[in-house]
């Protein structure tokens, strides 16, 4: 096949969130046994290697797990879920990213502030569970059809999972008040800043290239938003996690490959995928100016601020 060009997004790969979440995990791997309650991060060679250094996988909804030491992943759980893991004799590490946290503080305030608590996400995802473990009246939402359903109150209360697209959630919000004009509707942004960068990144990305490549785990929301918009934006898109997964049928004809990772995605397996498609006729663009990785995490202090 002939060549093609390989362009690096802007923003891309594994954010901080996830990353101190690996390394307390491994960190708390090489001393004694731990179980982590779910899936540490939606990928699976990072899965991959937490169980080459032993970390066994339980359910944040088990009865019970076979170490002391449990950890709630990045994704965040409810209070309610966090002391019954407590209450039954087990040392909870909780690797909750601060940007989700930022997230529960901030439906809890308005619930507090006598709002009925609306989260735009994906039902049934570990991260909108932990949202409204607390709030049993919390009603989640992901469409238009659904903002349609909703009950007025007087003072509504929306947050978003941190991984939605802005203008999904903005659309949603707007639908809100549309669907009901009397009603007070106070929305707190909480998408957080390393996905609003990746998915400002591919914005720009997708003006220059045909094809886009996200490298992310088969069960990571971010990583399909992405594919998901790129598509939007008009280019050929796909997923995939390592490098032996690629298809050289998708480059034929192809003359500029976009690629990016999602936010659970290592440096490394970025690295491998990029080195399938040179192996296969990919040439990488030279380096754009003010560009940076975040896999590299040279923005983390401008993440955790944000
Ligand atoms: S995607 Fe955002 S909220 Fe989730 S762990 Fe990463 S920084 Fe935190």
């Amino acid at each position: 096949m002939s060549g093609f060009e390989i362009e690096m997004a802007g923003a891309y790969g594994m954010c901080f969130g996830v990353r101190d979440a690996v390394a307390a995990v491994e960190e708390l791997a090489g001393r004694e046994a731990v179980t982590v309650l779910g899936e540490l991060v939606h990928n699976e060679v990072v899965l991959d290697r937490m169980k080459r250094l032993g970390a066994q996988t339980g359910s944040l909804g088990a009865p019970g797990a076979g170490t002391r030491e449990v950890v709630v992943t990045a994704h965040g759980a409810s209070d309610a879920d966090k002391e019954r893991w407590a209450g039954r004799g087990h040392r909870v590490t909780d690797t909750t990213c601060p940007l989700v946290r930022k997230a529960h503080t901030a439906l809890a305030q308005l619930v507090a502030g006598g709002c009925a608590p609306v989260v735009i996400g994906k039902a049934g995802h570990v991260e909108v569970n932990g949202l409204v473990g607390d709030f049993p009246g919390a009603r989640v939402v992901l469409s238009e059809r659904e903002v349609e359903a909703l009950p007025f109150a007087a003072k509504i209360g929306v947050v978003s999972q941190t991984t939605q697209p802005i203008e999904r959630v903005e659309a949603l919000v707007a639908a809100l008040r549309r669907r009901h004009p009397e009603a007070e509707v106070i929305f707190k942004d909480t998408v957080c800043q390393p996905t609003k960068r990746r998915q400002e990144a591919m914005d720009q990305l997708c003006v220059r290239v045909e094809f886009v490549l996200v490298v992310g785990g088969a069960n990571s929301n971010n990583s399909w938003q992405l594919v998901e918009k790129a598509r939007r934006l008009g280019c050929r898109a796909e997923r995939v996690a390592r490098p032996e997964e690629v298809k050289e049928h998708w480059f034929y004809g192809c003359r500029t490959v976009g690629v990016t990772a999602g936010t659970s995605t290592l440096r490394e397996a970025v690295e491998e995928v990029v080195g399938r498609l040179e192996e296969i006729g990919g040439r990488r663009r030279g380096a754009v100016a003010g560009r940076k990785s975040e896999v590299a995490g040279s923005e983390v202090g401008k993440e955790v601020a944000a």
